[in-house]
């Protein structure tokens, strides 16, 4: 049986799961107009995951060749996967937020190797020791790719405008941008009564930027083109408090479920990452680089038992946390020293 949730007033959720994740599904959206069914995000491309998006729609009283266009909150394969299969059985059209629409077409681009630089260069300024950057030397010597980004996500063919209405016949959905977790990630707030009329403003599809019970990664946004010094947890920040003052009725979470109490969510949110930095600040007290914070940092389990590949996960987002502290004054990178490293002020 698939799994769907009627959430009313034309809205509802499909449970497409996610091959050999712990976060076990991405929740498609389905939103009646008047002009057809449209999908917020699709779902990681993979046999098992199409079939069970088809088989909800299915159950949704639609079929994915009615798709009229599909809204993809943010670039990663959970969410975009499997667009382009949905937009070659329905001739719908994708839209996406510009930001991300570069990350896209960047990866789509992108020569083989240039991402494998890219890694090794930043994991060797991070200060990453040789154990972990042999594998890398030598996929590149190999010309393996395997393991990277997917090479060919569909590239949208619409842009979603912040701030503006989007175009949907006879429903009021407004995008927002919410940068931090990807450049370009997008909640979209339908501003209409909640069905069951649950006091507040509307409905938030939030994508991976507001979750129940899970804070989401926000590393560096990785542009081996751009060297901008970008700062993802602030901009995660700002988006999650303007957010929190839109006042939903109710989240509809692409992950784990929908819940009501978004301000409550955001605060919770908010003190956690303060929290989180000012204990980071204190285990600067001694000069660390990015890497050996990272190996001191509290995670879900020991540093010895993290996997390779998300070693470089939590790499980037002990970056993103010195970003932040170095931005608001609180670390400083240690003149002279290479790699980099960075103590309290
Ligand atoms: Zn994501
Ligand atoms: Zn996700």
């Amino acid at each position: 049986m698939p799994h769907v949730i009627d959430h009313r007033g034309g809205v509802r959720s499909i449970a497409v799961p996610i091959p050999d994740n712990p976060l076990g599904h991405t929740l498609v959206h389905l939103l009646e107009t008047d002009r057809g069914p449209v999908l917020i995000d699709t779902g990681w491309d993979d046999p098992a995951s199409w079939d069970a998006l088809a088989a909800g729609l299915t159950a949704c009283g639609t079929d994915v060749t009615e798709i009229h266009g599909v809204l993809v909150t943010h670039h990663h394969p959970d969410h975009h996967g499997l667009s382009a299969r949905v937009r070659e059985a329905s001739g719908a059209w994708i839209a996406m937020h510009a930001a991300d629409t570069e990350v896209v077409r960047r990866t789509r681009e992108a020569e083989p190797g240039t991402w494998l630089t890219y890694l090794i260069g930043k994991l060797a300024a991070a200060g990453a020791p040789e154990e972990h950057l042999a594998p890398l030397y030598a996929a590149r010597a190999e010309g393996r790719t395997r393991g990277l980004p997917d090479e060919r996500p569909a590239l949208p063919d619409r842009e979603i405008v912040p701030g503006e209405l989007l175009d949907l016949a006879g429903r009021r959905l407004r995008a927002i941008w919410t940068p931090g977790h990807t450049p370009g990630h997008v909640c979209l707030h339908l501003e209409e009564a909640h069905p069951a009329a649950r006091p507040g403003n509307g409905r938030l599809f939030s994508g991976d930027h507001l979750l129940p019970g899970i804070s989401p990664h926000v590393g560096l946004y990785e542009d081996p083109d751009d060297a901008t010094v970008t700062d993802p947890l602030g901009d995660y920040l700002d988006s999650l408090e303007r957010i929190g003052r839109l006042g939903v009725a109710e989240v509809l979470p692409a992950h784990q479920h929908a819940f009501t109490g978004a301000a409550e969510r955001v605060a919770e949110l908010v003190t956690h990452h303060e929290e989180r930095l000012g204990g980071l600040r204190t285990l600067l007290a001694a000069p660390l680089t990015p890497w050996q914070l990272a190996e001191t940092m509290t995670w879900n389990r020991p540093w010895a038992e993290i996997p390779y590949g998300s070693r470089t996960i939590a790499v980037s987002e002990a970056e993103a946390h010195l970003r932040r502290l170095v931005k608001t004054g609180l670390v400083e990178p240690v003149p002279g020293s290479e790699p980099v490293a960075y103590r309290a002020v």
